[in-house]
């Protein structure tokens, strides 16, 4: 098999590298191990309102809008309720949007490759392992879109993520009730150590998670997200309807990795640990990231020859996010209940509740070429 780029990993960031570069008239290859793409998701599916802005996303792959968002410490008492005059997230049907996305890839002339795992590199050429055996690919670049423990960041000496929280949730259909659309988020390190437990309901689906980091969870991730999901009580009482789906995967929140292109190739996505180190959100940082990516490739194709892969560099953009880390670090630092309590003090505040609306509602995005940081 020849192609002018073999994607790996067919996640938002993948398929939408596949998607432009087959538009542009490139020869593409997009394997992903999974055998159907609506299965094993590893995402809740929050996009931010800069990405609705920037990104057509099919309306009826949305759920409805959210505009407030609740803060609760430990003991779940005296919450911190924020409401923007904006709409600010949608749950994406993350099962609808990657099946969508595989048709745009098609129609845009990409070959989409299912249950072929990306297994290393012979020579020149790329190895892959699917249902008729073993066989090889050369393509001129290889994209690695292959999440946060890319095999083809190692393969191409690129830099790996080392920082990861890992995080599960339960989702479900709910019964409709009178309250708003919210998003809960619980800031208690015994259920979430370092990050948060959130409840998400839109009124149509609940997503009850935890995220933290591994080695601090006094009994294991999944004890954490039983307890959270079985006292939830009074701070969002949800009647399920139906089967509950559970996801979970590791988060990459060291920020974007520095070298993140070789001569033969590039990494996108959580491969390139481009998330925000603070929310943890990552769906907008893909796409941006990849817009940049493709690009390069474009330019790289068209003029033959690799020099502008070196262009794709990620120290600029990593300095740009030195903010979001010192954050994260404090996040981080909130170690006991006692701690998380006493930050809910200055978070009442009216400057503490200015500084969580500018992170939760505020305009910033990943900083790419359509929004600049
Ligand atoms: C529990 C959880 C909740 C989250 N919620 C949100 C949220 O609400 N909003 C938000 O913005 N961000 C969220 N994130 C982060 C966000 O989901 C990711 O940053 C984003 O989905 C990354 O997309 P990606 O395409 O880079 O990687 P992925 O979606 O991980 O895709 C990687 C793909 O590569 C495939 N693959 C891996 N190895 C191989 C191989 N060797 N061969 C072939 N295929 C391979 C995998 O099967 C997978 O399909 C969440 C993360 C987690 C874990």
């Amino acid at each position: 098999m020849r192609a002018d780029v073999l994607v790996v990993g067919a996640g938002l960031a993948g398929l939408h590298v596949a998607i432009e570069l087959g538009r542009r008239g490139h020869e593409v290859v997009l394997v992903d191990r999974r055998r159907d793409l609506g299965a094993a998701i590893r995402t809740t599916g929050i996009f931010v309102r800069k990405t609705l802005d920037d990104y057509a996303l099919p309306d009826d792959l949305l759920g409805p809008p959210i505009r407030r968002v609740v803060l609760y410490p430990p003991s779940l008492r005296r919450p911190v309720a924020l409401e923007s005059d904006r709409d600010e997230y949608r749950v994406g049907d993350m099962a609808g949007l990657y099946r969508h996305l595989v048709a745009e890839a098609t129609t845009a002339g990409v070959e989409v490759v299912l249950g072929t795992r990306y297994v290393g590199r012979a020579g020149a050429d790329a190895v892959l392992d699917g249902p008729g055996g073993v066989r090889q690919v050369r393509a001129t670049y290889v994209v690695g879109a292959d999440g946060a423990r890319s095999r083809v960041a190692a393969d191409l000496g690129l830099d790996r993520n080392e920082r990861m929280l890992v995080g599960a949730e339960e989702v479900f259909a709910i019964e409709s009730h009178a309250g708003p659309p919210t998003f809960h988020c619980v800031v208690d390190p015994r259920l979430a150590p370092g990050y948060l437990a959130w409840v998400v309901d839109d009124g149509r689906h609940a997503h009850v998670g935890v995220a933290g980091y591994a080695a601090r969870y006094p009994d294991g991730m999944r004890a954490a997200l039983s307890r959270f999901a079985s006292g939830l009580g009074e701070l969002a009482p949800l009647v399920a309807v139906g089967e509950v789906e559970r996801r979970g995967g590791p988060i990459p929140v060291g920020g974007v990795l520095r070298r993140i292109a070789s001569p033969c190739g590039l990494l996108v996505g959580d491969a390139a640990g481009a998330v925000s180190p603070l929310t943890a959100g990552g769906l907008d940082p893909c796409l941006r990231l990849s817009d940049r990516a493709v690009d390069v490739l474009d330019d790289a194709l068209r003029t033959g020859s690799s020099d502008p892969l070196r262009h794709y560099d990620g120290a600029p953009l990593r300095a740009k996010f030195r903010g979001r880390l010192t954050m994260r670090r404090g996040l981080a630092a909130v170690r006991t209940s006692a701690l998380a309590e006493a930050a809910f003090v200055g978070l009442r505040t009216a400057p503490g509740r200015a500084a969580a609306t500018k992170v939760l509602f505020g305009d910033r995005s990943f900083p790419g070429q359509v929004a600049a940081d």
